[in-house]
Order: structure tokens, then C-alpha cells, then sequence
């Protein structure tokens, strides 16, 4: 950042942003394309709150569900009540861009510097695990998960920036030395014609690997909707947590209070990602919200329909954006991004948990990416729009654990008893860490936590007062002004 006097009073306002409260989810959120229709089980809940259960989840997203689905799986006798506070699944979830894309070649770097090989090799290599996870869970559901549209593809990174470029072959040596079982999988392309021939336009090149594309509102919403009807779960949505209490309980050491009552509770746990620092404030400024912008563009004609199997990247000096295209012969992109991209003075992103309005900057960078990025975008129009918010961290990593008394400011209850627990702060990479870490917390939850040390990285993603101390807002935003993109990250 410059260190003019103009630009550290902007730095100022953002940090102060950050270190806000996020509050709980505004009511009136912009209509997201994957949520038309909605599910049948949008509004489900019961006529009474239920007033005792063994697990609270705050959220529907697909960590809550995730989570859920797998404690059940632990424990099939576990009584769980799900809280959300607008519609089911209506947060991030119901509103991205549907990669399950993993950027090893571009975070591994990065990751290796800041945390050491160990260490980046355990995120990275969990990060990768998602794609197969979620095939799987989407092929478990049969006829259904069809409806889920989880499919594998191959991911192309278009780089449109002479220094990124060369810094992107660099970053994709360094990951591919250290994973050798991965050459092969990772390509890189700098031909014109050949670059011409993917219908990229004005890129210096490209990588391509492994990804996946989803429409994750329908395929959580077929979990969800499964678990519900066969019993397991109650879900509760219109329904805003508004405060835990510790109890005296030895049965239930928790009270949940929300906007239609309160439930008593062994676990507490908080899948509210940007949201997050509302119950728990002492992460006010460490794990702070960042509002994304989305967009269906129709194409023209000559543009190619390879829905089915490509999505892309589009990575410029400063941001990138992705995009995903329909499998149907409409052939619609799905681009998302934009952030940053009319300077820091028109940033209204960072920091607001205002998915009723839309962001202009990002949207009038937007707009012009298929022209710019695409052989045959020219002639792409914006058919709908929407923004939805992300859950970030001062150090890029998720929070996945107990929630200690040092976040929670409660006394901890006897760990046998029951808990308080966090998976939260995914970094706007939400496909390729929120399902396995539930499946992680779940274990940790139901005490079977040494079965998660091996894939899950347990202490990176863990919530010690040594970690959340050295974050804070003006730190944050160093970092990610420094690391501006998570595709070219420096
Ligand atoms: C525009 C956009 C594009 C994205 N694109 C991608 C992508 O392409 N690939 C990718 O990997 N990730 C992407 N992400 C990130 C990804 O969507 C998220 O990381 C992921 O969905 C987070 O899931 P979650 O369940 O943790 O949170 P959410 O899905 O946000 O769920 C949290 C839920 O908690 C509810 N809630 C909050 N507070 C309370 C409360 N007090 N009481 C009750 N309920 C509450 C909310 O209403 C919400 O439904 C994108 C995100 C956005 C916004």
C-alpha cells in the first residue's frame, strides 16, 4: 500500500469495516439464479421450536450440512436442530459460483513460504480431496444427485498479465516438485493459436487441470432435504440465533437463544461462516465478511458450449474472476468476481454483509469480461445478478475446532459433556474445504477426533490463542492487498 496520507485514511475506513460486527443475514437478499425454483424444504420448520437437543447448528449452508450429515453418521441417535436465519441453504451456498476448484499450482507456493512444506502439503492435498468427495456424495444419491449437477471438468486458468504469467510457470514447478504423482494432471498452454483455439483471447497463457462444477443449492438441497425426511434432523429456518449462554446444566451446558425461543444443548456449533463473529466477537476483525458479486451472461452463438466440461479463470494483474457455463445448449456463463477492480476508493465489499444490493464496481468489470477474456464473448449480456457473502480470515486459513473460552469469552463445559465448536472462514474457497471439514468436525465432536489426523490439517485449521493473536484487521488487509489474488498470489 502507498503511504500517502489519502491512502492510509482509506486503509483506515476498510480495517475499521472489518473490525465491525457482522451482525445476522439482512432479510431481503438479491435473487440468486440457483435458487430458482426454490426447494420445497426452503421454509421448512416446526410449529414449536424444539426446546432440548444433543447438537445446535447454526446454519444451513454446506458446512451445517455437511457437518449434520456426518455426526449422524457417527451417531444415528443424535437429535440435532438446525438454525437458519432466513431459507434453507440462502446464505454463500445458494449464491457462488459452483467451482469445486482446488488452485495447488498457484496456493502451494504461497502456502509453503507461510507454513512450511508439512504443513502446505496437508492443505493442499485436502483441498484436492474435495472434487472426488463430492462426486461421490452426488453419485450416493442416484436419480437425485443427477438433479445436483456435480460434474468433473477440466480448468483452465487464463492468465492476462506478462508478469503473472511468468510467475504462474514458476509457482506450478514449485507444487509440481513437491507432489510428482500430479505431473501430468497440470498443463500449461502459451501458444497463441492454440490458446485461440481454447477461445481465449488476449491471455499470455494458461493452465489447465483438474476441477469440478457444481449447482450446489440443489445438490445440499437433496441432502438436506433427505436427511429431513427420513427424520434426522429438525430444521428450523427463519430462525436467528441470537445468543449462547453456558448453563449449569450437567445434562445440557448450553442455551441457545434465538429468535423464537431457546433450546437447551449439549454441542453448539457454528457454521455461520461470515457471520461468525457475531455470536463469537472476539473474532471481530480475524474472520471478517467480503461481499461477491455473480452474474448469468447469455452468449452469443458462435461461442462455444462446452458447459459440460470446462470452466475457467480469468486472472488479470490485479484479481480474477471465474466462471462456470451452463451444460445446456443456452450455453449461459456464470461469472463471478470483480473485486477491487475500480480501486480501493469504490470498494463497498469488504466488510459488508449487504447481500440485498448489488456491488457497481465489480459489476461494471464484469460485464466486459467475456469481450475481453473470450475469442467469441463479444455480444455476451447480463441476464441476472446477484452478490452473496464470503467468510475470511487474517491468515487465509479456516477455522475448524472448539471453540475455546479465549473466542468465546464462557467458561468450557467438561469435554465429555458436550461443547462449543467452529467451522468457519473458507477464503471465498468454500467447495474445496466446507464438506470435508465437517465430516472432520463431526469426529472431533463425537470424540473421534484421532481419526481425522491423517487427511484432515487439524492444526493449521485450529483456533489457538497463539494463532488468532498475531490477526488483526490492518494485518489482514496487508496480506491480502499483497496477495490480492488467490491465483497469482505473489
Ligand atoms: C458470490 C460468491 C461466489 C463464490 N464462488 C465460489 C466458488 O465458485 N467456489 C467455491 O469454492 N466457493 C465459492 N464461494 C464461497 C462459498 O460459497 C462459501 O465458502 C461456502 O458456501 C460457505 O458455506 P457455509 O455453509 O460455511 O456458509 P453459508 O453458505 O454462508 O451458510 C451460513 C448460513 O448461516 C446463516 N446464518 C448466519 N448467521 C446466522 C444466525 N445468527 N442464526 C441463524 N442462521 C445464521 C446464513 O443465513 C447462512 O445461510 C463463493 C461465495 C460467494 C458469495
Amino acid at each position: 500500500m502507498s503511504s500517502s496520507k489519502q491512502d492510509q485514511s482509506i486503509f483506515d475506513t476498510l480495517a475499521a469495516r472489518l473490525d465491525k460486527d457482522p451482525g445476522t443475514p439482512v432479510n431481503d437478499p438479491t435473487e440468486s439464479f440457483w435458487q430458482v425454483p426454490r426447494l420445497p424444504i426452503a421454509d421448512a420448520r416446526s410449529e414449536q421450536l424444539p426446546e432440548v437437543a444433543d447438537v445446535v447448528v447454526i446454519g444451513s449452508g454446506i458446512t451445517g450440512i455437511s457437518t449434520s450429515l456426518h455426526l449422524l453418521r457417527q451417531d444415528h441417535s443424535l437429535k440435532i436442530v438446525m438454525l437458519e436465519a432466513r431459507s434453507a441453504i440462502s446464505g454463500a451456498t445458494g449464491r457462488n459460483g459452483g467451482h469445486i476448484k482446488a488452485v495447488p499450482w498457484a496456493d502451494y507456493y504461497a502456502l509453503k513460504e507461510e507454513f512450511g512444506k508439512e504443513s502446505a502439503m496437508k492443505i493442499t492435498k485436502f483441498r484436492l480431496s474435495h472434487l472426488d468427495a463430492l462426486v461421490g456424495e452426488a453419485d450416493a444419491l442416484g436419480e437425485a444427485g443427477k438433479v445436483g449437477l456435480v460434474r468433473r471438468v477440466e480448468g483452465v486458468s487464463g492468465v492476462y498479465d506478462e508478469e503473472g504469467w511468468k510467475l504462474a510457470k514458476v509457482k506450478l514447478q514449485s507444487f509440481l516438485e513437491d507432489f510428482p504423482e500430479e505431473r501430468g494432471r497440470w498443463t500449461i498452454c502459451e501458444d497463441q493459436a492454440e490458446l485461440n483455439q481454447l477461445g481465449l483471447a488476449n491471455a499470455y497463457g494458461c493452465i489447465r487441470g483438474r476441477s469440478g462444477a457444481a449447482w450446489p443449492y440443489r445438490l445440499l438441497g437433496c441432502v438436506l432435504s433427505k436427511m429431513l425426511s427420513e427424520g434426522q434432523l429438525s430444521l428450523e429456518t427463519q430462525t436467528v440465533g441470537q445468543e449462547v449462554r453456558c448453563t449449569r446444566s450437567t445434562s445440557h451446558p448450553y442455551e441457545v437463544h434465538t429468535s423464537r425461543g431457546l433450546i437447551s444443548t449439549k454441542h453448539v456449533i457454528h457454521c455461520t461462516n461470515a457471520y461468525t463473529a457475531h455470536l463469537l466477537p472476539a473474532l471481530k476483525g480475524k474472520l471478517w465478511p467480503l461481499r461477491g458479486q455473480m452474474t448469468v451472461q447469455s452468449v452469443p452463438e458462435a461461442f462455444p458450449r462446452v458447459g459440460g466440461t470446462r470452466s475457467w479463470s480469468a486472472i488479470w494483474a490485479r484479481g480474477f474472476d471465474y466462471i462456470t457455463q451452463s451444460p445446456a445448449e443456452d450455453g449461459s456463463l456464470y461469472l463471478g468476481g470483480g473485486f477491487l477492480q475500480g480501486g480501493l476508493e469504490k470498494d463497498q465489499d469488504l466488510g459488508s454483509t449487504d447481500d440485498s444490493t448489488l456491488s457497481a464496481q465489480c459489476l461494471e468489470h464484469l460485464e466486459a469480461v467475456p469481450s475481453k477474456a473470450f475469442v467469441h464473448g463479444t455480444g455476451a449480456k447480463v441476464e441476472k445478478k446477484w452478490t452473496g457473502i464470503m467468510g475470511f480470515t487474517g491468515d487465509g486459513l479456516p477455522m475448524v475446532d472448539r471453540v475455546r473460552s479465549h473466542v468465546s469469552g464462557r467458561e468450557e463445559c467438561e469435554p465429555n459433556v458436550g461443547g462449543e465448536w467452529i467451522a468457519a472462514g473458507w477464503d471465498g474457497y468454500g467447495m474445496v474445504h466446507c464438506w470435508l471439514a465437517g465430516k472432520a468436525l463431526a469426529a472431533m465432536v463425537t470424540g473421534h477426533e484421532d481419526e481425522v489426523r491423517d487427511w484432515f490439517p487439524k492444526d493449521e485449521f485450529a483456533c489457538s490463542k497463539e494463532r488468532l493473536d498475531k490477526m488483526s484487521a490492518e494485518g489482514a488487509l496487508e496480506r491480502f492487498f499483497g496477495s490480492l489474488t488467490s491465483e497469482n498470489k505473489r
